[in-house]
């Protein structure tokens, strides 16, 4: 893929040839690319002035001149920093290289019958990176251990090769990596970064589904690694096969090695568990109060170890012996703190932000290009599914919009997932990637 600057810099070529050098220098030279998708590319231009004669003049050279240099038809919006909205650019990426922890190693990691493939599998490609399964894909349920034995994984292979270069990143992370690059016109350190790695593991990899150039640039990154010989390590809430966005070329890539599934832990392994977590914080837990917490919570390792942190605090501000009845309470707790959060609607926006290649400040804006608009479209239409707020309340969420407006979205993404496959599959994962980030 080219950078969108080198794009822009031959639309810009094109332009010259059919104007006067001085219409140039004044109307265009000065243009800037702020973002592009597969349908729009949009410039920026001082002032409101300007823009309306680039608009009114040159809109139809410059939209000719990037069929020419993309090959397909791009809409050209032109919009002046006068009026434009702030777009800010998304987070700027964290560290990806990977630094161990001490909690989330092998040693720590508690084995029993929903977990052990998932172990062996894991020790398998810790001792021989890239020459026993090649990719490693993990998938299961939230809280059961998978970004655990990634870091095993990964520390493990620190030990033997201090010289290996590590890089962990979660697939969420690597798609708003990728979009800043694209719009930095960086996307050759991004390649670099990723392509130099020993050993690549994309954590919750179902979050790169459904985004274009995400999956694209995850393409070649896994085909360069793959050839080379290096280990890449995938994990996902669910098989590839249940991730219906997923592009066919990388399912097919991501089953050529091992897939393992990690299932909850049966009652001794929670047992287990919350022996173990007791101990690393010197808290001694009497045997019918944990068998009390492992049969209430079944489904979440991360759960059963909230209440056994829960039980270590309280028993050090109050000295008071540790209960079922004190056991309960922790797991009240803990179910509460785990229903969703109050956030719901910006993780919403933010998602399907990522997915349509636009940003939360386009979605809750008033732009209406057909990108951004679809993508506001959608994201009504997931917070009603996933909160069921009010329409009003809705509108409101959504730049102060009216309830009609909100009325007529769910209309519009209702109908379109009768009739069109895609956008109902596309609808389906964001819902599932945001009730897996909540979860
Ligand atoms: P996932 O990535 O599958 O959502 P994590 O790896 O983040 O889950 O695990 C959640 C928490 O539960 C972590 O603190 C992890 O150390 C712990 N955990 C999960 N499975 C085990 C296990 N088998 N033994 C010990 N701790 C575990
Ligand atoms: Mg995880």
């Amino acid at each position: 893929m080219h950078s969108f600057s080198d794009v822009f810099e031959r639309v810009k070529e094109v332009c010259r040839g059919e104007m006067s050098e001085v219409a140039y220098n004044l109307w265009i030279d000065k243009l800037e690319l702020t973002d592009m998708d597969s349908s729009t590319a949009r410039l920026i231009c001082s002032t409101e002035f300007m823009r309306e004669i680039i608009n009114e003049k040159y809109n139809a050279l410059l939209t000719a001149a990037f069929e020419q240099t993309m090959g397909f038809p791009v809409k050209v919006e032109i919009l002046s920093q006068e009026t434009a909205a702030v777009r800010q650019p998304p987070a700027p990426p964290k560290k990806t290289e990977f630094i161990p922890e001490k909690e989330y190693s092998f040693e720590t990691f508690v084995v029993g019958s929903g977990n052990s493939l998932a172990h062996a599998a894991a020790w398998a490609v810790a001792n021989n990176p890239a020459k026993s399964y090649n990719p490693l894909f993990l998938h299961g349920g939230s809280g059961l251990g998978k970004t655990h034995l990634i870091y095993a994984i990964c520390g493990r292979i620190r030990q033997n090769h201090p010289d290996y270069k590590l890089l962990y990143v979660k697939g969420e992370e690597f798609a708003n990596e990728l979009i800043l690059a694209i719009r930095n016109g960086t996307t050759a350190e991004f390649k670099e970064k990723y392509r130099q790695a020993d050993l690549l593991a994309v954590d919750d990899i179902q979050f790169i589904a459904g985004k274009e150039s995400t999956q694209e640039e995850f393409f070649h990154t896994f085909n360069s690694l793959y050839e080379c010989g290096k280990q890449i390590i995938l994990t996902s809430d669910r098989p590839p096969k249940e991730i219906k966005t997923l592009e066919d070329r990388l399912r097919t890539r991501f089953e050529w090695g091992l897939l393992v599934d990690v299932q909850p832990p049966d009652f001794e392994t929670r047992m287990a568990i919350i022996s173990r977590k007791a101990d690393s914080l010197g808290l001694k837990i009497p045997e019918d109060v944990a068998a009390f917490i492992a049969g209430k919570l079944k489904d979440n390792v991360r759960q059963l170890e909230g209440v056994v942190k829960r039980l270590e605090a309280h028993a050090n501000l109050t000295g008071a012996p540790i209960t079922i009845l004190l056991a309960e309470n922790a797991i009240q707790d803990i179910m509460t703190e785990h229903t969703p959060l109050p956030v719901t609607v910006d993780r919403i926006i933010d998602e399907v932000a990522r997915t349509y290649g636009v940003t939360a400040e386009d979605i809750r804006g008033q732009r209406r290009s057909g990108q951004i608009s679809t993508a506001r479209q959608v994201a009504m239409y997931v917070v009603r599914e996933i909160t069921g707020m009010t329409q009003l309340k809705i509108g409101q969420e959504f730049g102060g919009r009216d309830h009609a407006t909100v009325v007529y979205a769910l209309q519009q993404v209702g109908k379109a997932i009768k009739t069109d496959p895609r956008k109902k599959e596309t609808i389906e994962d964001i819902i599932k990637n945001i009730r897996n980030l909540n979860g």
